[in-house]
């Protein structure tokens, strides 16, 4: 599937040390995580396709306002073409952020060697055994989940890992396994789950604000840096 590009967020607030950055989205994805949010993107339906053109021009007028470039889906690295595209982004001189599932460690090995890509931010969606009922039950290649993460951790890459917290699959016993697993790891993030219409399942709940403090506490020791986002 090649890849498309369908949206452009001019101005994201996103950590990445202070740098001002955009986020491009692109199409389609592997996994069916029951919360995601960009469930027309997943699913590659109601796709408002922008050229790559358009994000070049764009991305060249703002160059002495941004810093950085977010690439984020559904999942980029399933795309073969992206690395072409990332070259082209990559001449403008942007820092380039890529979100991933963590599906496709070797795309992501090849771009961070290639010099095509600066930070990595890796969904950790639950546990290792409750990897693949968290995303719908979709076959999930849990020892490229853990290439990936071992890759994250040893190259050198800044990089965070997350989990968005839901009620209906997170306990803090799993958050502390989650935290014995990546024992280590310099940055975990605790995000906020908002349920709107875009998101794949309708009927799920956030974590309270008490109870995500509390996932925070008890892995504190496990990370660098652990913060909750959008709390
Ligand atoms: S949350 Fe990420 S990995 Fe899960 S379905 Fe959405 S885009 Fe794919």
């Amino acid at each position: 599937m090649s890849i498309k590009f369908c949206g452009i967020e001019p101005l994201s607030l996103v950590d990445l040390d202070g740098k001002l950055a955009c986020t491009i989205f692109t199409n389609g994805c592997n996994f069916r995580c029951p919360f995601c949010h960009n469930k027309d993107l997943v699913l590659n339906q109601n796709i408002q396709e922008i050229s790559f053109d358009e994000i070049i021009n764009f991305l060249k007028l703002r160059k002495n306002m941004l810093d950085a470039v977010c690439v984020t889906g559904g999942e980029p690295t399933l795309h073969p073409d992206l690395e072409e595209k990332l070259i082209e982004i990559k001449k403008l001189g942007y820092y380039i952020k890529l979100d991933t599932n963590g599906s496709n460690p070797d795309m992501v090995i090849d771009l961070y060697n290639k010099g095509l890509i600066d930070y990595v931010a890796m969904d950790i969606k639950n546990t290792l055994p409750k990897y693949s009922k968290t995303c719908d039950n979709v076959h999930v290649n849990l020892f490229n989940i853990q290439k990936t993460i071992n890759f994250l951790m040893t190259s050198g890459i800044e990089y965070e890992f997350r989990t968005t917290l839901i009620n209906e699959f997170h306990t803090i016993e799993d958050i502390i396994e989650i935290g014995k697993w990546l024992n280590g790891a310099k940055k975990y993030f605790l995000q906020k789950f908002v349920n709107n219409n875009t998101c794949l399942q309708s009927n799920l709940n956030e974590i309270s604000y008490i109870n995500a403090i509390n996932f925070k506490k008890a892995v504190k020791d496990n990370f660098e840096k652990v913060e909750l986002r959008g709390y």
